[in-house]
């Protein structure tokens, strides 16, 4: 067994064997959070990572994870970066499609869609997305901590310099490690504010005018302190205290849902190697605290399934190791479920999460129908002027309009617009024909005659053509207003 594994002594406290350094803590009796001492101290984690099976896939998705958020707002489609959240113009630039404010159906989908996805995620693979995808967990395990790890050496070390005293040799490492995360916070907060700015405008705007940049130069300080505060210090008790999905995860998980757990009918009662009892069958754990060891929120999952626990599989590696290296089966610490754990099949597929997978594939099969049925424009004709109509001194009736155009489209559009019925009516635009620049919004003032003969009950409606030299053509309708009489008086 490595001798990074240690034990704990009979009595199962927290100490480790006689002349082994202590390198995990097992939480008092009392119902504490790991992460906080009996006197309401702070207790670093310093997990001691077991690189194996998902420890492995857990980096090639923090990998691939990274690689695509500092990708998306550099790799160019069409005209602008992949990924463009444009709050200035209110134009959402996203894999070479432009979204408004006004796309409302878009975004109820959109927001339904992530709704409904969060339930069947937690209800059927649990806190796998905490272990395995959350920004939280990919950028402090994959990245703060081996940059922690290289420079101030594993998690002993770690341990052994911070209960040093002050001295330029500490000072010096401390600096080096708090300086590059720096750095990397720098280059993350910068990479967030190109999601609103894009890199084209951002870099030489900060490179030549900073003083213009001065709302961005702030922000990029912000998110520097808040991401150095959190993957630096807080680090876990994002995870234990502050996040609110992991108390979602208490409403959404049943007997079924995927979770991490100690096998203890075959684990218990635990017994350290050479320490068996004769006549007393020992359990296949060794008590040797690998698992505890490796857990970023210090979970002992021993003790049964609990809140801290956020999928990280990290226990299942290193008490895989500790099984392969006494030659026993693996799976002692497993993803299973509570079913599964009292002897009946696995059930991940359930009513309950295949009304969620529905409702799921609704939402993203709407949007996805709404993306790609989306109009090269968008026109809204609404009530202009001060008064609901105005009877003509020829007795017509005019309303006075404003008409909305929104170009879609990646180039220039001219847009017409025209009356198809009443044939009476007539129509007077400010702008004819409309010009409408790449994604732009132009609104023109218009004119609706009528003769008061059309208005019934106070009401006339009239059909519109719109077209565009871009193909686009849409007929609207539209309720005119007027007197109540054909003497031109209101009721
Ligand atoms: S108990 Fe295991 S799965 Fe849960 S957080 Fe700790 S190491 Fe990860
Ligand atoms: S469960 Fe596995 S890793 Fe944890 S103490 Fe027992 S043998 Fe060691």
């Amino acid at each position: 067994m490595s001798t990074a594994v240690h034990t704990r002594d009979a009595g199962g406290a927290a100490g480790p064997a006689a002349g082994h350094e202590r390198i995990f803590e097992i939480a008092p009796p009392e119902e504490l959070l790991y992460s906080i001492s009996a006197d309401g101290s702070r207790r670093f984690m310093h997990p001691v990572v077991r690189k194996g099976h998902y420890w492995h896939i857990r980096r090639r998705i923090a990998y691939a994870l990274m690689v695509l958020f500092f990708a998306l707002p550099l790799i160019p489609i069409g005209d602008h970066p992949a990924v463009l959240l444009d709050i200035a113009t209110r134009r959402f630039h996203m894999f070479g499609a432009t979204f408004h404010p006004t796309d409302n159906l878009l975004l109820a989908a959109f927001g339904f869609g992530v709704v409904v996805t969060v339930f069947f995620v937690g209800s059927t693979f649990g806190r796998v997305w905490c272990g395995f995808g959350c920004p939280q967990t990919v950028y402090l395990e994959f990245l703060f901590r081996p940059i922690e790890a290289f420079i101030e050496g594993g998690p002993t070390n770690q341990r052994r310099l911070n209960k040093e005293p002050w001295s330029a040799h500490k000072l010096a490492i401390k600096a080096a490690k708090w300086g590059t995360f720096a750095l990397v916070a720098v280059l993350m907060a910068t990479t967030f504010v190109a999601y609103f700015t894009g890199w084209a405008a951002l870099a030489p705007g900060l490179l030549h005018e900073p003083a213009k940049w001065t709302g961005a130069l702030f922000t990029i300080a912000a998110v520097t302190g808040l991401i150095v505060f959190d993957f630096g210090w807080f680090r876990d008790q994002m995870c234990t205290i502050a996040c609110p999905y992991g108390r979602l995860q208490n409403v959404l998980s049943d007997k079924d849902t995927l979770l991490v757990a100690y096998d203890t009918a075959r684990g218990e009662p635990r017994t350290r190697l050479h320490h068996e009892t004769p006549g007393v069958a020992a359990g296949a754990c060794v008590d040797c605290g690998a698992c505890v060891a490796a857990c970023p929120t210090g979970v002992d999952i021993r003790r049964g399934l609990q809140v801290e626990c956020i999928g990280t599989a990290q226990c299942v590696d290193a008490c895989d190791e500790v099984m392969r290296k006494l030659g026993r089966p693996t799976g002692l610490i497993t993803f299973t479920s509570e079913r599964e754990q009292q002897g009946a099949a696995r059930r991940l597929l359930r009513p309950r999460n295949l009304v969620y997978l529905a409702l799921m594939l609704v939402a993203w099969g709407t949007l996805g129908t709404l993306v790609f049925t989306r109009a090269d424009a968008l026109v809204e004709v609404v009530r202009g002027g001060r008064e609901p109509y105005r009877v003509l001194n020829s007795g017509a009736v005019a309303n006075q309009q404003r008409i909305r155009f929104t170009n879609q489209l990646g180039q220039r559009q001219r847009f017409d617009i025209t009356v198809l019925s009443p044939g009476d009516a007539t129509l007077v635009v400010s702008e004819s024909p409309i010009v409408v620049d790449a994604e732009k919004v132009v609104t023109v003032n218009a004119v609706t005659t009528v003769p008061q003969g059309r208005f019934h009950d106070g009401q006339a409606t009239v059909r519109y053509l719109v077209t565009s030299d871009g193909g686009y053509r849409k007929e609207i309708e539209f309720l005119l207003l007027g007197p109540y009489d054909s003497e031109g008086r209101d009721r």
